[in-house]
């Protein structure tokens, strides 16, 4: 099989469907390693697909949109958990209305406003009070019982359209590591794969979606 690439000819491989978009990967490209969980994520390390299984313009496009999305989904869990970012930057956390979040020396630490006023000068810089998006932390209680302070709050998790989408791709893609790319190029899981292309709000869903969870900091 013959394949043009800026205006001479490469060899397709065969071997290199992109399991995704199903084009031939030309042995020409350069073809990155695929992270199976997002890097930003906290992906294991080993986790890959190496094999020339997704095509760049897959892995830099549509999954790296659904990289973002996780990456913004879990932004509180990784930060919490001390998760390094892609390249082993540490996770900051700004994306949310009335929260903030950085690396400490001894844990995280969180800048919330309940509101109802913004803050001008928290030690995070400007922070707006609860605007009644979904993102915001909301139903903050701050308790003291002794030496022991809690705070606890409300906010959404998995309410962004393409999120059922960004963790089909890393169900697919785990099959493809277990079970090598030929198993995932059945016709049969042509829905999954129109499904994490395309996004949105359909049929497919995981039972995480439109959970609201709970969060909570604790500390003396
Ligand atoms: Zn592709």
């Amino acid at each position: 099989m013959e394949g043009v690439v800026a205006g001479g000819t490469a060899r397709v491989i065969d071997e290199t469907t992109c399991i995704w978009c199903l084009r031939k990967i030309l042995e020409s490209e350069d073809v990155p390693p695929e992270h199976i969980v997002p890097e930003a994520v906290g992906c294991p390390p080993g986790l890959l697909l190496d094999q020339r299984e997704v095509c760049p313009t897959c892995n830099h496009g549509r999954l790296a949109a659904l990289n973002a999305v996780l990456a913004s989904e879990f932004d509180m869990v990784r930060l919490i958990h001390g998760v390094k970012g892609k390249t082993s930057r540490p996770n900051y956390l700004r994306s949310r209305t009335n929260i903030r979040m950085r690396p400490g020396s001894s844990g995280p630490e969180i800048f919330l406003n309940a509101g109802p006023g913004a803050v001008p000068n928290s030690g995070a810089g400007y922070l707006p009070p609860p605007t009644g998006h979904e993102r915001d932390v909301r139903d903050v209680i701050f308790k003291v019982e002794g030496e022991i302070a809690t705070v606890s709050g409300r906010t959404s998790f998995g309410q962004h359209p393409d999120f059922s989408a960004a963790v089909h791709a890393i169900g697919l893609e785990f099959v493809a590591k277990l079970m090598g790319r030929g198993f995932v190029l059945d016709p049969r899981l042509g829905p999954v794969r129109d499904f994490v292309l395309k996004g949105g709000r359909r049929e497919i869903r995981t039972r995480s979606a439109n959970r609201v969870a709970d969060i909570g900091a604790r500390g003396p």
